[in-house]
């Protein structure tokens, strides 16, 4: 068994997932990324599986897909950012080999956003991320997104660790320490996070159960937005 992260870019990860020969490629979009990582691990991935379908996850599909003979998979609903081969809409579980990946619809960031679950991870793109959630502005919509932090992350295994689309842990962890001054399980992981950058390492992966204490978003209820998103105007 293989998992595998790597960052590219400025914060955006992609993901290796193998069983023996069986290898997946997560949100590759930086090709170059990808390629040493498999290289590296000397595996050839033939399938490429999206969270979402927005260029900063799905933009290495192409030339990838050409690379390796690859198929292509994701959630027919963000087909108008890429083109699945195999569309997951309605999939409970993805049968790749020897990997059996489930399959949580996620709407919210965009219309086809799904959270990957494999061997006690939860891959979320950029519904979740530690300490944050996604935002709704390039295709979502809050509504949606709330409802799915209302009705699917409560269903899932507290234990899952939590495997985002980039880390914006630091970035988060100052908002909820605004809104939440005495959060110490907050005030710990920024430490801990800072502590990993500085050594030039990747931060630790939250389990759900703690991320829910770092992340306001998992706590919130309601039924609808977390905020009133009326006459507000927006950043562009
Ligand atoms: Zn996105």
């Amino acid at each position: 068994m293989i998992f595998e992260r790597r960052r590219f870019g400025k914060d955006n990860y992609l993901y290796l997932l193998a069983e023996g020969g069986d290898a997946a490629l997560v949100d590759p979009a930086d090709p170059e990324t990808a390629l040493a990582l498999v290289r590296r691990i000397g595996i050839h991935p033939r399938w490429i599986v999206h969270t979402h379908g927005h260029a900063d996850h799905s933009g290495g599909s192409a030339r990838l897909r050409e690379e390796f003979s690859a198929e292509v998979i994701g959630h027919g609903a963000d087909a108008g950012w890429f083109r699945p081969d195999r569309d997951l809409a309605g999939a409970e579980f993805l049968e790749l080999g020897a990997l059996r990946i489930r399959v949580h619809e996620a709407p919210g960031h965009t219309p086809g956003s799904v959270l990957l679950e494999w061997r006690g991870r939860l891959l979320t793109g950029d519904t979740l991320f530690w300490s944050g959630c996604g935002n709704c502005r390039h295709g979502g919509d809050p509504v949606r997104l709330a409802a799915t932090f209302r009705t699917v992350f409560p269903g899932l295994d507290p234990r899952l660790e939590v495997h985002p689309g980039h880390d914006y842990a630091e970035a988060n962890l100052a908002f909820v320490l605004g809104l939440e001054p005495g959060n110490q399980a907050a005030a710990g992981r920024l430490s801990a996070v800072r502590a990993s950058r500085a050594a030039g390492l990747e931060p630790e992966a939250t389990e759900l159960g703690e991320e829910a204490l770092v992340n306001p978003f998992l706590r919130a209820g309601g039924d609808g937005p977390f905020i009133d998103l009326r006459g507000r105007r927006d950043r562009t």
